[in-house]
């Protein structure tokens, strides 16, 4: 089968590789679309070790070509993928954690992925999808559950002030989300066109980031601040907004990933104001159905944050466009396979 090969950091080549066979109980997927995403930036660059040749990708929807008749899944199926593998019998996993499984793996690194014509899943990872939804908005489906799974670990209830700091992909999808539980939301960018895109998408007010952002928040909010608010970037400066930002009392989800070592923040703030920081990982298997449930009901919409549609040859160009910082005013890359 033709797969795009990651043959060294910064070398993806097409190439032809032996097609996936599925057995003991797994589904064989024929991958139609495929999204990118920073973590595929990462292994590019070589920032984040894999074994070479490797086949990235760990967002991706497709058909069923086989499956065990015992999954229900029929030949022609429009399904997604959970990329996130587990062990099933460890500490973490027979507790409900499977996100935290010592054993855990990711399609699109640490075993083949996506950005190739098929894909061997086990049937526990496979997930039909409804008439309403695009396959090629799908992929997008697998970010939103990890979306989705941070949300669970924050209580958020209808009428409470949530900020969202950051509107790229996931902010996007954190506003729809937090919108859908019933809160008021207030997204914060300095990118007009993403507040734009926010607003359409169902934020309340948004409001562009920069000194006065915080003065702006308290003043939408009761004077108070807001009850939660969401950090999506991962920048530290963003999470010491947070804290400023958020209510005495209120919560901070840390859902961008920080790799910085060392910064500063505004610990007093959180001991003076009982701020409670929580912190989420990868999403579960339950994070799925509801996901594809949201989608379908139109509570989360996934074509506006589409930015665009390439071909999966083209997949080096595209990872190039996303680039280091994230791909700036971009928002999601989907590789059409056909
Ligand atoms: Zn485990």
């Amino acid at each position: 089968m033709k797969a795009m090969l990651l043959t060294a950091p910064g070398e993806l080549v097409p190439g032809d590789v032996a097609k996936p066979k599925a057995d003991g109980g797994q589904v064989l997927v024929h991958v139609t679309h495929s999204g990118i995403c920073g973590t595929d930036y990462k292994i590019f660059s070589g920032a984040i070790p894999v074994r070479y040749p490797r086949i990235m990708g760990h967002e991706m929807a497709g058909e069923v070509v086989e499956a065990p008749a015992s999954t229900g899944l029929r030949t022609g199926d429009r399904v997604i993928v959970d990329p996130e593998g587990y062990d099933g019998v460890c500490f973490f996993c027979r507790a409900g954690h499977t996100g935290l499984c010592p054993n855990g793996y990711l399609v699109g690194r640490d075993v083949d992925g996506g950005f190739a014509e098929y894909l061997a899943s086990p049937a526990s990872h496979v997930f039909r999808l409804p008439e309403a939804v695009d396959t090629a908005h799908a992929p997008l489906i697998q970010v939103l559950t990890t979306c989705l799974h941070a949300q669970r670990q924050v209580d958020i209830f209808p009428g409470e002030y949530v900020v969202v700091l950051g509107l790229g992909v996931t902010g996007q999808l954190h506003v729809q989300l937090a919108k859908a539980r019933g809160a008021t939301v207030i997204g914060v960018t300095r990118s007009a066109d993403k507040r734009a895109l926010a607003e359409k998408l169902g934020a309340d007010l948004t409001i562009p980031g920069g000194d006065d952002a915080i003065a702006k928040v308290r003043e939408a909010t009761e004077g108070r601040g807001p009850d939660v608010v969401i950090e999506t970037t991962g920048v530290v400066q963003q999470l010491a907004t947070a804290i400023h930002m958020a209510r005495p009392g209120g919560r901070i989800l840390m859902y961008g990933i920080i790799t910085a070592k060392e910064a500063a923040l505004p610990f007093y703030d959180l001991y003076f104001k009982e701020l409670r920081l929580i912190n989420a990982r990868v999403a579960k298997s339950e994070d799925y159905p509801a996901s594809i449930a949201l989608v379908e009901r139109g509570a989360v919409r996934l074509g506006p944050i589409v930015s665009e549609v390439m071909p999966l040859g083209e997949l080096k160009s595209a990872i190039g466009m996303l680039g280091a910082d994230g791909g700036g005013q971009r928002l999601k890359i989907i590789l059409d396979h056909n």
